[in-house]
């Protein structure tokens, strides 16, 4: 057979339905944006309502909506997808995004267990619940992709505060054994590993303005992290175009970690 020199479509997110937590704001915000531009409807799950639902009136209210969901309760979890398949039929893509980053305190002895346990609670029990809950609707449809966000603090330390890397690090775990248990069923896990980019999250964290953020970058080379970066890698990994992807972790980092 002759290969086809015709470059390949890339496929979109048309008739797809999408769920991210954490959209009110920073990346979700835009993977909600980006997701709906490339024809997903989209439901954003968050804690920030009136953020959330400035999101999904800039979106459209007709292509997105909101519900509040505190990823670290389970009946909250399982409220947002059941009110996902009663208004869209169906759950394709899960994007288990809402994390926090915490205060920085370099010094262990510094941190107390509930500051631990609080960043845990949302970074890493939040992504387990609501894989629970999409593989739930996912396994009678035989089809679907989660996407966790993890971090370039999922690989190296340092970077960010002790519970945040060790809540990224515990999800690259669940990736890959939610990705071996749940590719049995159709349904694909993968996960998203981006270097630092501004947002509320990470302006906070740093105590710098977008600017001073930028400044952060200086060790790449001038290369920069930029939200369209991360969301055009989520999009991939929503998208039929990585249909044969599953257990990855995708480092979006222009080449931090392996330096
Ligand atoms: P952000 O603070 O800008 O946005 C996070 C959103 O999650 C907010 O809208 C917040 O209200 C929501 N959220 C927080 N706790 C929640 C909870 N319990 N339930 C539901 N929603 C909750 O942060 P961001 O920088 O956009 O981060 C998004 C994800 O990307 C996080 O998982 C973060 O760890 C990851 N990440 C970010 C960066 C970065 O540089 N910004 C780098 C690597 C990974």
């Amino acid at each position: 057979h002759a290969m086809s020199t015709a470059p390949s479509p890339l496929n979109g997110l048309e008739g797809k339905v999408a769920l991210i937590t954490g959209g009110a704001a920073g990346i979700g915000e835009y993977a909600a944006k980006v997701f709906s531009k490339h024809g997903a409807k989209v439901v954003i799950a968050d804690i920030q309502d009136d953020f959330g639902q400035s999101v999904c009136k800039e979106i459209g209210t007709s292509l997105a909506s909101y519900v509040h969901c505190d990823v670290t309760n389970e009946s909250h979890v399982q409220n947002v997808v059941d009110s996902t398949m009663s208004q869209y039929g169906k759950l394709d893509i899960m994007f288990n995004n809402a994390g926090i980053a915490g205060m920085s305190k370099p010094n262990i002895l510094d941190i107390t267990e509930s500051e631990f346990k609080e960043i845990l609670g949302v970074n890493l029990i939040g992504p387990f619940l609501c894989t629970k809950h999409a593989a739930r609707v996912m396994i009678p449809a035989k089809r679907g992709t989660i996407i966790n966000h993890a971090s370039i603090s999922s690989t190296i330390g340092g970077a960010a505060s002790h519970a945040y890397v060790s809540s990224k690090h515990g999800v690259l775990g669940l990736t890959k054994n939610t990705a071996v248990e749940l590719g049995n069923h159709g349904i694909r896990v993968n996960c998203l590993s981006p270097y630092v980019v501004s947002t509320p999250m990470t302006r906070s964290f740093f105590k710098l303005d977008d600017e001073g953020i930028a400044k952060v970058y200086s060790n790449l080379k001038g290369a920069k992290c930029t939200l369209e970066d991360v969301a055009e890698a989520a999009l991939f990994l929503a998208s039929d175009d990585s249909k044969f992807i599953s257990g990855h972790n995708l480092v979006v980092d222009g080449g931090f970690t392996i330096m």
